[in-house]
């Protein structure tokens, strides 16, 4: 191989995820704007039904964002003061700061250096080393869109009676492979207590804004849907009484967090091509893999046949100069992520910098390298002709 630059040249800039929108998508949200409904019409159960058979599910839950979907999910499994609840530093902070909107107490468990996932050998020595009854929940996050073994975590909050919220922001069809040799979805119900999306612009499903909790269990589900419309319900079976059809009960302190209409529109429509992005998104990580195989400086992250590629991490010596390096060609790569503790915030509370190692070796060296759908395969060349030019160069 030579160090020649790269000969062609991207058109656009190349972020490290976008939104793909087709004119069906755009059709979706005009037709909604012209129905009766914007908000709180027959869009969002459709959403929520589509997505549900979508993850093998039995609930759906749209709500506003994926950070109101975890603070919803925190309430509902009863977060409080005096509870503690681990999770990772490597992952958006909005994983961790739900526990804190509920009152609750953040935990952190380091994560596993291959894959970038809280390792659950951490997680478990965190549990053995405190009385029973000291920790209550875990939140473990498909980081990169790798699926945690949610089976393995399953048995060991077991031992330990915690309940889990799966952060599968990253990773919508991914799946794992269970003890039997099946297929387990992340946010299918069969593990974790509920499961949360975001349908923020880089996910796999965009809607601009919007969320998605998904659960098996009918107790979280009745809660869940209070707590997103002001704790106020109609339903004639859940009422104490029902003077008339007027009638609504304020049950519990919930809040305003639904998802309306339009958007959901624009969700049902972008499911339709989820396994047809899943794929291309899988094609371009098996181009970068077999391109980096030859770059021993450059090391990716372990893939798996379920990885849903939300992101495509590498780790190389000089982290800053090829992010420079790739920004002053148009290629915009980004850091997932600074861990969570090392955050002023987290370091108020008392976190300290260097109380998770592997966490803060992987930060100093991880980029994230663009991955989104409609990536061409001469964008992506580009991307790794630049890699190879830093690298040897
Ligand atoms: C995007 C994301 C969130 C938050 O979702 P929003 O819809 O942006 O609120 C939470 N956790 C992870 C891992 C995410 O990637």
């Amino acid at each position: 191989m030579t160090n020649a630059p790269a000969t062609f040249h991207p058109t656009r800039p190349l972020p490290y995820g976008r939104q793909h929108i087709t004119e069906e998508d755009v059709k979706a949200v005009t037709d909604t704007l012209q129905s009766d409904f914007l908000t709180q019409g027959p869009k969002v159960a459709e959403f929520e039904e589509k997505f549900a058979a979508y993850l093998g599910a039995t609930y759906a839950v749209a709500v506003s964002n994926g950070t109101a979907a975890l603070h919803l999910c925190a309430l509902a499994l009863g977060v409080a003061p005096g509870q503690r609840v681990i999770t990772t530093p490597i992952t958006f902070a909005a994983s961790a700061n739900c526990v804190l909107y509920a009152g609750g107490e953040v935990h952190f468990a380091d994560i596993d250096p291959t894959t970038a996932l809280i390792d659950l050998r951490q997680v478990r020595h965190l549990l053995e080393s405190h009385p029973r009854g000291h920790f209550h929940g875990l939140i473990p996050v498909d980081f990169a869109g790798l699926p945690v073994n949610m089976e393995e975590a399953r048995r060991l909050v077991d031992e330990f009676g915690l309940w889990i919220i799966e952060d599968a922001c990253h990773a919508p069809g991914g799946f794992f492979v269970d003890s039997e040799g099946n297929e387990q979805r992340c946010g299918s119900g069969h593990f974790a207590d509920l499961a949360i999306f975001s349908f923020h612009p880089v996910k796999h499903i965009a809607t601009g804004e919007g969320g998605m909790i998904t659960t098996n269990r009918p107790d979280l589900y009745e809660k869940l849907l209070l707590l997103r419309t002001h704790g106020i319900t109609k339903n004639p079976d859940l009422l104490r009484q029902n003077p008339g059809g007027w009638y609504y009960e304020m049950q519990t302190l919930g809040y305003n967090y639904r998802m309306p209409d339009m958007l959901t529109a624009l969700g049902i429509s972008q499911l339709r091509r989820a396994d047809a992005g899943l794929a291309r998104r899988r094609q371009l990580a098996a181009s970068y893999d077999a391109a980096f195989a030859e770059m021993p400086t450059v090391r990716p992250l372990a893939g798996a046949a379920g990885h849903a590629y939300h992101l495509y991490v590498i780790q190389v010596e000089d982290r800053k100069g090829l992010y420079d390096f790739l920004r002053e060609r148009q290629i915009f790569a980004q850091v997932h992520y600074i861990p969570v503790h090392t955050m002023p915030y987290y370091q108020e509370l008392g976190w300290k910098t260097g109380s998770l190692p592997r966490a803060e070796a992987y930060y100093a060296h991880c980029l994230s390298l663009p991955m989104f759908p409609d990536l061409t395969d001469e964008e992506q060349q580009y991307v790794i002709d630049c890699v190879r030019e830093f690298v040897q160069g």
